[in-house]
């Protein structure tokens, strides 16, 4: 018996066994060689991932909101202003901290599952004078898959540092730093970069860098302080030893073994098999009479699905049923829709087994719950899809 469930949540996910070794090695000096060989090479694969070949990587022990913190922290300054294009739970929260650090910000927003159009977002850029501006590749409270290209150039197009928030979209959704004209990112370890909580993966690029070497006034943060962390990451990139805190030794050892495993996999590849697997799940869902939080296919992330309670069943019933089957799912984020759906994460090692256990696990639930269906018509749907 394994006596536990299949983890099917936005995050943390199904970690490879390669991955959770490394974690459980005993853990070594900060300064030792291996460790050091291991950080470096962890930063150059960094880079890689973020597709962004004259970015700085850093990698922190903290979570994705260490990210939103950091990207914040070093490119606000008080009194500058900064445009917000919400598509939920995340867009809200960076906004706040984008306040914290003085900031005068203004929301793009659409309805929950909608995005709001490359229209408005310019007229509001047009407007003027946003010194940032940010983007959440996929909000994890809607499922909503933004265009990052396209938001990117408009940015750029009106003179504000792009920032993307990618913590459920890195190394699971194309994202082209260099290419579309996206200043930072980052993301987290626990989402589709494969590794337990812990770490905060992000990327600046050369604007950005600027931008913070120009500020006049220090960072707002102590900790996240790109200043403080730019000397150990261009040391261990060199393949020499830098201090400002503690490296998270054994999380940095397994964030190795993950990135290293991403890129032999290769970025396309991985990219293609994130949106089959979604094609699958998504179309197991829609079979068994469910619709999705995000208005459109176009607009739907590869990352998770966020489907919609069907009608008659009691949302509060139906997930305990579904852990019951053997898988754990999340519930609703967003404050406006909350009660109205579920979610499933499905980034990362996910396979097809999972995506099918997955669906056969929300077949058995709503039976136990008296939804009538065909029993059998999420699978075979989710096996069509994925073959199609
Ligand atoms: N942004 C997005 C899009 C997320 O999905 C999350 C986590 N679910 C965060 C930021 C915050 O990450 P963490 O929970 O690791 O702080």
């Amino acid at each position: 018996m394994k006596n536990r469930n299949l983890l099917m949540i936005p995050g943390p996910i199904e970690f490879d066994p390669a991955v959770l070794s490394a974690m459980g090695a005993p853990t070594t000096s900060h300064l030792a060689p291996n460790f050091v060989e291991a950080f470096g090479q962890a930063l150059e694969r960094t880079r890689q991932i973020f597709q962004c070949p004259d970015g700085q990587p850093f990698v922190l022990a903290g979570t994705g909101t260490l990210g939103m913190d950091a990207a914040c922290a070093n490119l606000v300054e008080p009194g500058d202003r900064a445009l917000v294009v919400n598509t939920g739970y995340f867009g809200d929260r960076i906004g706040v901290i984008l306040e914290r650090y003085g900031a005068q910000v203004t929301h793009v927003k659409a309805a929950p599952g909608g995005h709001p159009g490359l229209d408005e977002v310019e007229t509001a850029l047009k407007a003027g004078g946003y010194k940032v501006m940010t983007v959440t590749h996929v909000d994890t409270s809607t499922g909503v898959l933004a265009d990052l290209a396209g938001l990117a150039a408009l940015g750029q197009r009106y003179g504000a540092l792009v920032v993307a928030d990618g913590v459920c979209s890195v190394a699971g959704e194309d994202l082209r730093m260099s290419e579309w004209g996206v200043d930072v990112a980052f993301t987290a370890s626990q989402k589709a970069v494969g590794v337990p909580p812990g770490l905060a993966l992000l990327v600046a690029g050369p604007r950005a860098l600027a931008a913070f070497k120009a500020r006049k006034t220090p960072a707002g943060s102590y900790y996240a302080d790109w200043g403080n962390w730019l000397p150990v990451m261009e040391a261990y990139e060199a393949r020499k030893t830098a201090y400002f805190g503690t490296p998270a030794v054994n999380l940095v050892f397994a964030l190795n073994v993950s990135l290293g495993q991403i890129l032999q996999e290769g970025l396309q590849a991985r990219f293609a098999r994130h949106a089959r697997i979604s094609r699958a799940v998504k179309a197991g869902i829609a079979a068994l009479g469910m619709g999705q939080v995000p208005l459109s296919d176009a607009i739907a992330a590869h990352t998770m699905t966020a489907p919609r309670f069907p009608a008659g069943v009691n949302g509060a019933d139906l997930l305990p049923q579904v852990s019951q089957a053997g898988v754990t799912l999340a519930g609703g984020l967003h404050a406006a829709i909350k009660n109205e759906y579920f979610r499933i994460g499905h980034m990362g090692a996910v396979s097809l087994g999972d995506a099918l256990a997955t669906i056969g696990a929300i077949e058995t639930a709503l039976a136990a719950c008296g939804y009538a269906f065909q029993p059998g018509a999420g699978l075979a749907a989710a096996q069509k899809a994925y073959l199609a």
